[in-house]
């Protein structure tokens, strides 16, 4: 994801948040400690328990460690998620949001072949506040589409796809209908292809990719798309490959980026030590590379498939009886 030279340390701001995302933050730590890389945490209150404590749920001090470190990993936030993960994407001019959708041995997943990315749109389109009214009548949301915007996460996607060895970039729109806001994302789609001749390309409408992601998933390997489309398709994809322990996400921006699991706090099995921690993992598999450590990214990332295929240590959620540290132990052992 990142080309910059790998540094010999790194500053990882750490929030853990609330619920489980303290749980599942504390064996993750723990793995990648075991990985040998120099890292400096330091750690940020955020979310529910951080308003009760501060008045706030995102203190400035948490905003401006994560802005000074190299990356930052968070855990979850209750109530307060939207308000917090919200406020600091755009703090941060995180733009782009990427949901990798990827099958795992002894999971719920639907099928066993699946391994593509879904970059996602995250600063414009439908989910712009100011641009959602009421009216006389009613109410009304303006959909925006910048050339700047849609070229930069479309050069994102092509440029991932480079970086990952992928060989397809897929541009999901709905320009029939919309015919000037998508109708220019996808001519923006094939101007920025141009610039990558070794990756190919192809477009399909929203509702249609809705359908092949049910009937030929394997096909895709980069799903480029705007804000709104980007949300809905990224949990179509966790629930092809099931379960929201084992689901990771990355925000990126051009000075920051933010890791995190898509699962929330899990107030009903939060504090009992069985959280999967593997969606958390996962987060830091996707931070390792984008720190350039890819080495390291492979290995956790092999340690974590082992321990899902010798499906003996895993957690309630994937039908076993293991806690979340017996897991993270078990990843460890394979490191
Ligand atoms: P929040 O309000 O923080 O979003 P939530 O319970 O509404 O919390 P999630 O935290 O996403 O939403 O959880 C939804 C369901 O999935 C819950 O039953 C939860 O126990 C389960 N779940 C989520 N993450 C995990 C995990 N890592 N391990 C096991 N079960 C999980």
């Amino acid at each position: 994801m990142n080309t910059s030279k790998t540094k010999d340390s790194y500053k990882i701001a750490v929030v853990p948040g609330d619920g489980i995302g303290k749980e599942v933050m504390k064996v993750t730590l723990e793995v990648l400690d075991a990985l040998d890389i120099d890292f400096e945490y330091v750690y940020g209150d955020a979310g529910d328990e951080c308003l009760e404590k501060n008045g706030t749920a995102l203190p400035g001090e948490t905003l401006d460690m994560i802005r000074d470190a190299d990356a930052c990993l968070f855990g979850a936030a209750g109530e307060t998620a939207a308000d917090v993960i919200v406020k600091i994407r755009q703090e941060m001019k995180m733009f782009a949001n990427l949901r990798p959708v990827k099958s795992y041995p002894n999971t719920n997943s639907l099928f066993e072949n699946i391994d593509f990315m879904i970059v996602r749109e995250n600063t414009e389109g439908m989910y712009i506040a100011d641009e959602e009214k009421y009216t006389d009548n009613g109410a009304v949301a303006r959909r925006i589409i910048t050339k700047e915007a849609e070229k930069r996460i479309i050069d994102y996607a092509f440029n991932y796809a480079k970086e990952n060895g992928k060989s397809k970039v897929t541009a999901v729109h709905k320009a029939n209908v919309l015919k000037k806001t998508d109708g220019l994302f996808k001519e923006i789609f094939y101007e920025v292809a141009e610039s990558y001749p070794d990756i190919a390309t192809e477009d399909f409408y929203v509702d249609a990719t809705a359908m092949y992601l049910i009937t030929q998933p394997e096909s895709f390997e980069v799903i480029v798309t705007t804000n709104l489309f980007g949300d809905i398709l990224s949990d179509e994809g966790a629930g092809l490959v099931g379960g929201l322990g084992l689901i990771p996400s990355a925000n990126i921006g051009r000075d920051g980026a933010l890791f995190e699991p898509v699962h929330g706090s899990a107030p009903d099995i939060a504090g009992k030590g069985i959280a999967n921690p593997i969606a958390m993992m996962l987060s830091a598999v996707m931070m390792l590379r984008y720190l350039s450590e890819n080495e390291a990214a492979d290995r956790l990332d092999a340690a974590i498939l082992k321990v899902l295929s010798d499906a003996e240590v895993l957690t309630g959620d994937l039908g076993g009886s293991a806690t979340t540290q017996e897991l993270a132990d078990e990843v460890k052992k394979y490191l």
